[in-house]
């Protein structure tokens, strides 16, 4: 499933290639994915041109010479193929759901077997009240992730840290593999509670440190790395990722812990219906 990472190297591709080009024609192959397509999604954006192309959370934003914005999502298994004027393919492939014709003969195709992706349209200025949007908390990689933001976040929390880092409205775009990285370098057990990271009276602690630090490292290097592949995941260029092979902890359970001067096993437990893996021994 695509995360943070894997949706800025998506974002980069499609800006490299579609930024300022205007959309000739939207072919949309189905009613909908997770969601059905916004009435109004094919009109208001064929002939108007992409000024940019951001990421909020793991949300693309593609934004319009008009206002408008196209939000995308691209769920457990959604991707992009860019094909260059000269290499537009003769029929397409059959998740193929939607495929957007720019003037100037590039074809983006958006493809997705499991359609648990999801598209939405974005009326001018309506960005911040925007249902997908409105509630998210702060970037993580952002100078507004920090240690007081965190803590003032998980004061008074009674669930454990690693469900509270997978809720978008404490920080935006984490999901189930980089939580347990970043958890696993912090030395923080996921089961830990999320009040005591927060310290009494929501003070900063070095554990709330750690895990700030942490989660913009991991992310970083795993954008640097161009994004992971953990199924069949491929970027916009159709160039499969590469990150994969650096978790140190995720998908490991029965392995020797990765830290040198560690001599734990890596573990699985279920939380919240997902999938923790860590080491008892070095995460506290
Ligand atoms: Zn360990």
């Amino acid at each position: 499933m695509p995360e943070l990472p894997e949706v800025e190297t998506v974002r980069k591709g499609l800006a490299k290639q579609l930024l300022g080009g205007a959309i000739e024609n939207i072919d949309l192959r189905r009613e909908g994915l997770r969601f059905p397509f916004p009435q109004e999604l094919k009109e208001r954006l064929e002939g108007s041109v992409i000024v940019s192309i951001d990421r909020r959370a793991k949300y693309l934003l593609i934004r319009m010479d008009s206002g408008f914005v196209w939000l995308v999502h691209l769920g457990m298994t959604g991707k992009f193929t860019l094909y260059h004027p000269n290499e537009k393919p003769s029929e397409f492939a059959k998740h193929d759901h939607v495929i957007v014709s720019m003037k100037d003969g590039t074809v983006a195709t958006y493809n997705d077997p499991r359609r648990f992706g999801y598209m939405d349209l974005i009326k001018p200025d309506e960005e911040w009240t925007n249902r997908h949007l409105a509630r998210l908390g702060c970037e993580p990689l952002s100078d507004d992730f920090d240690t007081a933001n965190l803590c003032d976040k998980l004061k008074g929390k009674k669930n454990p840290i690693k469900i509270a880092l997978l809720d978008q409205r404490i920080v935006a775009g984490l999901g189930n593999i980089y939580v347990c990285e970043i958890l696993h370098r912090a030395g923080v057990s996921p089961r830990r509670l999320s009040s005591s990271i927060a310290g009494k009276n929501g003070k900063s602690t070095k554990m709330a440190k750690k895990i700030v630090d942490e989660t913009k490292q991991v992310l970083r290097e795993a954008i640097e790395a161009g994004g992971s592949t953990i199924s069949d995941f491929a970027t916009v260029d159709g160039d499969l990722g590469y990150f994969s092979h650096s978790f140190t902890v995720y998908g490991r359970d029965g392995e020797d812990c990765s830290k040198t001067n560690c001599v734990g096993i890596v573990s699985k437990i279920v939380q919240g219906g997902r999938s923790t893996f860590f080491c008892s021994k070095c995460q506290r």
